[in-house]
C-alpha cells in the first residue's frame, strides 16, 4: 500500500501542495521536525520492530536500568562530534533531559534546610529551570532568580549557587558560560544544543556536569531521552537514587529506539547526520538574514562565523531560533505585532526578558519554514 500522508495543517490538494493564504506560520514550539528528512532517507535501516516477548523485565541482566551498549553509543557520537569528554566519566539517563535538569538540582543541593542552595539562571533563559524548580519546591534549594541579582557577590561567598548555564544559549544561540561567582557554585551545563546542527564546536565541553538531548541530536523529541555526562561520582549517584525513585530508570522501548537511531548515526564516518543538520540550518538562517536585511523595524540576534573543530573551518551560525527584536519605539509587545501579520512564534516574557523580543523556532518542519518566510517577505514588504 502507498503510505498515506497528511498533509500540513497550512496546504491542501492530492500532493499538499495548496498552500492557504489564510495560513499562520507555526514558529512557536521547539519540535525538530527539520531531521525528519534525513530519517526518511534512512527508514528501513533505523525500523524498530519488538515482538511481544522482548525484555518485559524491569531490569537489563546486570541489574541495571541503563544500556551499557547504547553508553557506548553515546561516547562514540560525542568523540565523533567532537563536543565532549567523555573519558573517566559517569553517564545516566533521563526521561528527555528534563528529568535530568530536575535530578541535577536535587544532587547538587547541600542536605540542609538551613542554607538552601539559591537556583539561578542568565535571562533570556529557558523557562523550565525556573518552573520546575519552583514546581519540586524543597527545603534544600529555591529559585532565585536571575544571576543579576547576584553578580555583586564576592569570590569568598560560600552559599550554595546551583546555576543553569545553556550553551548554545536557547533562545539566542549564543555560547555561553557561568557569571556567579562565589566560592561554592555549582553549574549545570545544559548542552542541548551542543552540535555541529546549531553551532560551531570550538573544543570538547569538559564541564563536571553536562546535560545533552535526544530530541536535539536526532529529533526524536517524543522519545524522551536524555543523558548527563558527571565527572563527580557522589554526584552521579544523587542523580541515579533521583531517577530510580522517580521513574525505576528509563523506558527500556525508549532505549531501544535510541540504540537504533544511534546505530545509524554512527553508520560509516558518523559525520552525515550532522552534515545535514548543518546544511538545513544555514540554509535557513541565511534566507532569514537576508529576508530581516531589508527591514529597519526587526532585527536578528547578532551571531558570527567561527572556528569549528568538527568542521576544522570557520563556519556560519546556524541557531535553532531567532531571537527577533522590535526595534520601533511603539512596538513594544514585539508578539502583537508578528500575531497580527500570521507568524506565531514566543514572546520575550517566556525567557524572562522583554517583549519587545519574540523567539522564533527554526527547527520545524521545511513547511513550516517556508510559510514562516513567506509571511515575514510580506511583512517586511509592508514597511518599505
Ligand atoms: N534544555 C533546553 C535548553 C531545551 O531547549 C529543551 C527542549 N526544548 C530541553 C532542555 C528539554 O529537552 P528534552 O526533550 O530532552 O526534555
Amino acid at each position: 500500500h502507498e503510505p498515506v500522508c497528511e498533509c500540513n495543517p497550512c496546504y491542501s490538494g492530492s500532493d499538499c501542495s495548496k498552500l492557504s493564504s489564510d495560513c499562520a506560520a507555526n514558529a512557536g514550539s521547539g519540535d525538530p521536525y527539520f531531521l525528519e528528512p534525513f530519517w526518511m532517507k534512512h527508514a528501513a535501516s533505523s525500523a524498530v520492530l519488538v515482538s511481544g516477548w522482548h525484555r518485559m523485565g524491569y531490569s537489563y541482566s546486570d541489574g541495571t536500568y541503563i544500556s551499557e551498549l547504547l553508553v557506548q553509543y553515546i561516547r562514540k557520537l560525542h568523540e565523533t562530534a567532537g563536543n565532549a569528554v567523555t573519558e573517566g566519566k559517569y553517564i545516566i539517563f533521563g526521561g528527555g533531559s528534563t528529568q535530568l535538569l530536575s535530578a541535577a538540582v536535587y544532587a547538587l543541593s547541600p542536605n540542609s534546610s538551613v542554607s538552601p542552595a539559591k537556583v539561578v539562571a542568565t535571562a533570556p533563559y529557558y523557562s523550565v529551570y525556573r518552573t520546575q524548580t519552583q514546581f519540586f519546591n524543597s527545603r534544600d534549594f529555591s529559585y532565585e532568580g536571575d544571576t543579576t541579582l547576584w553578580k555583586n557577590i564576592s569570590k569568598n561567598d560560600n552559599t550554595r549557587f546551583i546555576e543553569f548555564v545553556t550553551s548554545p544559549n536557547n533562545p539566542d544561540g549564543k555560547l555561553t558560560k557561568g557569571l556567579v561567582q562565589g566560592s561554592n557554585v555549582k553549574t549545570i551545563y545544559d548542552r542541548a544544543y551542543y552540535w555541529p546542527h546549531f553551532t560551531a564546536i570550538p573544543s570538547p565541553a569538559d564541564e563536571d556536569l553536562m546535560v545533552f538531548t535526544i530530541s536535539k541530536l536526532t529529533g526524536h523529541a517524543g522519545t524522551r531521552f536524555g543523558w548527563a555526562i558527571i565527572k563527580d561520582e557522589e554526584v552521579y549517584e544523587k542523580m541515579l537514587d533521583y531517577v530510580g525513585l522517580n521513574t525505576m530508570g528509563i523506558s527500556r522501548e525508549a532505549q531501544l529506539r535510541a540504540l537504533k537511531l544511534f546505530d545509524v548515526a554512527v553508520e560509516g564516518e558518523g559525520r552525515e547526520i550532522f552534515e545535514f543538520g548543518y546544511t538545513t540550518m544555514r540554509d535557513r538562517w541565511m534566507r532569514l538574514k537576508q529576508v530581516l536585511s531589508k527591514s529597519s523595524r526587526f532585527s536578528l540576534q547578532k551571531l558570527s562565523s567561527q572556528y569549528c573543530s568538527f568542521f576544522k573551518r570557520d563556519r556560519d551560525p546556524t541557531p535553532a531560533y531567532a531571537w527577533v527584536k522590535c526595534e520601533r519605539q511603539q512596538d513594544k509587545n514585539c508578539n502583537d505585532v508578528l500575531v497580527a501579520a500570521g507568524i506565531n512564534g514566543r514572546q520575550g516574557s517566556v525567557y524572562s526578558a522583554d517583549n519587545r523580543y519574540v523567539r522564533l523556532s527554526l527547527i520545524r518542519s521545511q513547511d513550516d519554514f517556508e510559510i514562516l518566510i513567506n509571511k515575514l517577505k510580506t511583512l517586511v514588504a509592508k514597511d518599505q
